[in-house]
């Protein structure tokens, strides 16, 4: 007979998924920049890898075009290395799309190129930038990711997040409570040092806190799923 302490011990033991009998997801968030996806989702990401999930951060470039007073044959460098800390204080991988900062390309090579980088990862959900951002490289991410989806018939669920100052007309419909690892999301932010955090990262939590405000929690990543895309189970 199996006594109830030893039942408990060994239900502890089991990890998490086998607990919750959900089988583990593999999550990409695709980016035009390292932070990009830190910046938006890191909360969400850590949620994620907290319940055992796979996340890989897919970044379009390696920041080669700004890394604050380092010279510019610097940057990819010193930004790689970046993103390497961010995605281990989140427990996630890195990997990179081969594209330049600034110089975002959307033409047909570039579409199959990004499209082989998706189907050889197999995700389960992909989330990505929003194609009405500032910033060329964030539209380009975004276009480049929508093209592999619709091409390789909807395999994975497709949802869009948000960034401080960039982001425009931008109107979500699902919410993370990230409010129990924002200091993970703190430190993944700020492990892009040569980004100056201090100039964006207050502008996102104002951002995650009216998110909150909406969803009832005291902060919250806020997202929108296309509306032809499966639903994700997010965290
Ligand atoms: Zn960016």
């Amino acid at each position: 007979m199996i006594s109830r302490r030893s039942l408990l011990a060994s239900a502890t033991a089991l990890p998490l998924l086998a607990r919750s009998s959900t089988p583990a997801l593999k999550v990409i968030v695709a980016g035009g920049h390292p932070g990009d996806p830190e910046c938006g989702c890191a909360g969400t990401v850590a949620r994620y890898t907290e319940l055992g999930h796979e996340v890989v951060l897919l970044y379009l470039n390696r920041g080669e075009g700004y890394c604050g007073g380092a010279s510019l044959g610097r940057c990819a460098a010193i930004r790689t290395a970046e993103a390497g800390k961010a995605c281990q204080i989140l427990k996630a991988r890195t990997a990179f799309a081969g594209q330049y900062d600034g110089r975002a390309m959307i033409d047909a090579s570039h579409y199959a190129a990004f499209a082989r980088v998706l189907e050889a990862e197999s995700p389960d959900v992909v989330f990505t930038q929003w194609p009405i951002d500032r910033h060329r490289d964030h539209r380009a991410v975004s276009l480049l990711t929508l093209d592999a989806w619709w091409k390789g018939e909807k395999k994975f669920a497709l949802y869009y997040y948000e960034v401080a100052e960039d982001t425009t007309m931008f109107s979500p419909a699902d919410y993370v409570d990230i409010s129990s690892v924002e200091s993970r999301r703190r430190a993944a932010c700020y492990a892009h040092a040569s980004q100056q955090p201090d100039q964006w990262y207050p502008k996102q939590v104002e951002i995650t806190k009216s998110r909150g405000v909406a969803s009832g929690f005291p902060q919250a990543e806020a997202f929108l799923r296309h509306p032809e895309s499966k639903r994700a189970l997010l965290p």
